[in-house]
């Protein structure tokens, strides 16, 4: 199977519309994820450590420029407290992320690291944006397991125009991920669906490349505008008509089952962004089109609504322990069960999964 071949089906897929057709990509994706990845869903404990950033993304509510939002740093004892907490809920990891804040000092976040990890052997991972290789090195050594960094698209000329440098060359994100991965990293990454400017060719290429990279993690949710950035402002897109990619749910679950299609034991959340622009049941139907992975959010409620990357983020009406509760109702409903132990990626023998080359063709249009 050549890559020209791939990027065909995958732009038809990606352009699908037909009810029947769709069905049968959704019970696929199902199919490869309970193959690939069993039953369990993984829950990671989010815990959003700070929302200072250096940076003047122009899609995220965070970046320097946003002089509306008030900003916060969460301190050593509440972090881990907040570790604790997953811990007691019985979840197998915590994700600290942040903005790409300067003021997290590498030997303070090696040492918070260190202490989750001697406090309750909990699975960490980092996601704290573009920081020296020392700094990774270090957070390596304190203990940390895995990094996740997006692309958020393949696109180089868009990410540039979205994503300025701070005066450097250019961000080069795949070479950051390879340098994690040297480290000894498991590695996340992933995009946003309907970055204005984002063509179908660019998804298609950005799905080939979860491939390529060997992604162990892989999130994907909605671009949802925010109204104190530059591109929520109204940025028009560049894409030629008819090549834009809608922000809709819709699409979000095509380029989700196909990831999972082309990467059976990936770990894939079913991401807050996807459960905010479908409160109702975007996290279920998430969980029903590849993804296994669930991050309940455990940042302190005054923290947890400045942590805006997006407005109206799922996730603001209830506690951590009421939301745990009803967690577990809906996995059940959903006949899947929460998952035990850190939830690392496994690899599985190249024989079990149906090769992505193969489940593209079997279902082909
Ligand atoms: N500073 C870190 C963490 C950023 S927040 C970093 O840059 O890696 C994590 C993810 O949220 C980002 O990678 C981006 O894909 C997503 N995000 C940011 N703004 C968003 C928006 N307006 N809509 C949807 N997702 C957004």
């Amino acid at each position: 199977m050549n890559r020209d071949m791939d990027q065909t089906r995958l732009l038809a897929w990606l352009r699908e519309n037909d009810p029947a057709r769709l069905e049968a990509l959704w019970r696929l994706a199902d199919d490869t994820r309970r193959a690939g990845v069993g039953n369990a869903v993984h829950l990671r404990g989010l815990i959003e450590i700070s929302n200072h950033c250096v940076r003047q993304c122009a899609y995220c509510g965070l970046r320097a420029g946003n002089r509306a939002l008030a900003r916060y740093r969460m301190n050593e004892t509440e972090i881990v407290a907040a570790a604790r907490q997953a811990c007691a809920l019985g979840y197998g990891t915590v994700v600290l992320q942040a903005g790409e804040d300067t003021g997290l000092e590498g030997h303070w976040v090696a040492r918070v690291v260190r202490r989750i990890k001697t406090e309750t052997g909990l699975a960490v991972t980092l996601s704290l944006g573009e920081r020296t290789e020392a700094e990774w090195a270090q957070w390596r050594e304190a203990g940390a397991d895995r990094y996740l960094l997006r692309f958020e698209t393949s696109d180089r000329a868009l990410f540039e125009a979205i994503h300025p440098g701070r005066g450097g060359p250019p961000a080069d994100r795949l070479a950051m991920l390879a340098r994690l991965r040297q480290l000894g990293y498991e590695i996340g990454s992933g995009i946003m669906i309907g970055i204005p400017g984002q063509t179908f060719e660019s998804v298609a290429r950005d799905l080939q490349l979860f491939r390529e990279l060997d992604l162990d993690m892989i999130g994907i949710g909605p671009y949802i505008p925010h109204p104190d950035t530059p591109l929520g402002r109204g940025r028009v897109s560049t894409a030629p008509a008819g090549e834009q990619v809608p922000n809709v749910e819709g699409m979000v679950y095509k380029v989700l089952a196909l990831a999972r299609l082309l990467c059976p034991e990936a770990n894939i959340p079913s991401t807050t962004a996807l459960a905010t622009i479908n409160k109702r049941d975007g996290r279920e139907l998430g969980l029903q089109r590849g993804g296994n992975v669930w991050m309940p959010n455990l940042t302190p409620m005054p923290y947890r609504r400045l942590y805006q990357i997006y407005p109206a983020k799922a996730c603001l009406e209830e506690t951590a322990d009421a939301a745990h509760r009803r967690l577990r109702e809906r996995l059940a409903a959903l006949g899947r069960q929460a998952g035990s132990g850190p939830g690392s990626r496994k690899r599985v023998p190249a024989a079990a999964p149906a090769p992505a080359a193969q489940v593209l063709q079997c279902c082909e249009r």
